[in-house]
């Protein structure tokens, strides 16, 4: 077996080092490997499976981050997605909904229970197939320096630039972006021109879109935008969702009724799920305390 180091530092930290992962995991070791908080994933030659449907499962998952061995963030965490099902998954702050995420990307591995794609053990993937086969849009996208049709087709080796306008497009970018002096080749991250969340969040959709991956992450993706934005990225989302299997992670209720599943998670355990109209039926829930919360505000 040959060992395959991959490292985080803080957590806000996480995200930009998720998003340089999609489609690039050779540059995600590099680039966690700078960090000193090691983790292994051990990679075998066995590791020849491709992920196809997109079916994922948490099995009896327990965790904790290497660098916080005393705190246990999943407690024995189980929960499906069937192929092209939209998972929902809230919970207060902390309860662990983003730590899942990284699991699913393989930043971590979990110290007891099981990952499985499609049925199969996540250990039985190459991270390379399962990082092309998984996408995700976080709360605060980072573009990398660069123009912004090269932050687009990075979701696929080779794209043209038809494929990454017809992405954009889809993404609700394509005004914004041809709005812009220079267009596709406006230069965009720490050099370039700042952009809004809301354009950042439709360029990282579209980026996803090329990519067409079996599984998606969406983590809190429209929490922090305001209500002209928020309706334009969640059109795209609703595009990018489309027939592949979602995990939607989100504090805000509203943007989950549609799910075919809801996952309540408090304190690193799914303590309650279901249907949106059957979660609100369990007058003791903590699904129906939340909705109460945000309905009244
Ligand atoms: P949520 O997304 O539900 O708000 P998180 O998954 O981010 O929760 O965090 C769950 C717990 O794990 C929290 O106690 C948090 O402080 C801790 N945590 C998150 N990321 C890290 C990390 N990189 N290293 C150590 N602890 C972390
Ligand atoms: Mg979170």
């Amino acid at each position: 077996a040959m060992f395959v180091g991959a490292a985080m530092g803080t957590f806000p930290e996480l995200y930009a080092n998720v998003q340089k992962a999609i489609g690039a995991s050779e540059r995600v070791m590099e680039i966690l490997n700078e960090k000193n908080e090691a983790i292994s994933i051990v990679a075998s030659e066995n590791q020849t499976k491709k992920i196809i449907t997109g079916e994922l499962a948490f099995k009896d998952v327990v965790f904790a981050y290497p660098s916080r061995k005393e705190i246990t963030v999943l407690k024995g965490l189980s929960f499906e997605a069937r192929a092209g099902e939209k998972v929902a998954i809230v919970g207060p702050s902390g309860a662990g909904k983003s730590t899942i995420a990284s699991l699913i990307l393989r930043f971590y591995e979990a110290q007891e229970g099981e990952l499985l794609f499609d049925g199969k053990p996540a250990g039985e993937y190459a991270l390379t197939d399962i990082r092309n086969q998984v996408a995700i849009v976080p709360q605060d996208v980072i573009l990398f320096g660069g123009t912004i049709k090269e932050n687009i087709g990075y979701g696929k080796i080779g794209a043209s630039d038809e494929e990454i306008i017809a992405a954009a497009e889809k993404a609700n970018a394509h005004n914004f972006v041809t709005a812009l002096p220079e267009g596709y080749d406006t230069l965009v991250g720490e050099r370039g021109i700042k952009l809004s969340g809301g354009q950042r969040q439709r360029i990282a959709i579209a980026r996803a879109l090329l990519k067409d991956p079996a599984i998606l992450i969406l983590d809190e993706a429209t929490s922090s935008l305001d209500s002209e934005s928020e309706r334009l990225v969640q059109e795209a989302l609703e595009i990018l969702m489309r027939d592949r299997t979602s995990i939607i992670i989100a504090h805000r209720l509203s943007t989950i009724r549609e799910a075919d599943k809801i996952v309540v998670l408090e304190k690193g355990m799914v303590i309650e799920s279901g249907t949106h109209d059957e979660l609100l039926k369990n007058e003791e829930g903590l699904y129906r305390y939340l909705s109460q919360l945000q309905f009244e505000a």
